[in-house]
This record gives C-alpha cells, sequence and structure tokens, in this order.
C-alpha cells in the first residue's frame, strides 16, 4: 500500500508530496521537488503500514 507525505523541501522550502511503499521499517529514497526540481534525500519509518518518522535532509 502507498503512503503519501507532504515534506518541505530543503532547499526552496516548498511543500512537496513524497510517496512510500509503505513496506515496515526504514526506508530511504530520492524525492525530486516539485518545485525546484532538486533530488531530496528522505528517510521514512513505517509501522504497521502508517509512517511513523520521517527526516528529510
Ligand atoms: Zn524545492
Amino acid at each position: 500500500m502507498e503512503e503519501t507525505v507532504i515534506i518541505a523541501c530543503p532547499y526552496c522550502n516548498a511543500e512537496t508530496l513524497v510517496i512510500l511503499d509503505g513496506v515496515d521499517g526504514d526506508s530511504n529514497l530520492v524525492s525530486d521537488c516539485e518545485n525546484c526540481c532538486r533530488p531530496i534525500n528522505v528517510r521514512a519509518s513505517v509501522e504497521d503500514g502508517a509512517v511513523v518518522s520521517i527526516q528529510v535532509g
């Protein structure tokens, strides 16, 4: 199940949508900002299909 979260881009501070695969555990992915198109490193923790923490940097 996919999870979507909204994060603030560390480069331009715009809100951008990240799609996670919803697999339990920690995952790291790179998502391009919808506004400035720069790659954002996202680290997410998922438990029982829900995002419990997300870090951007
Ligand atoms: Zn941006």
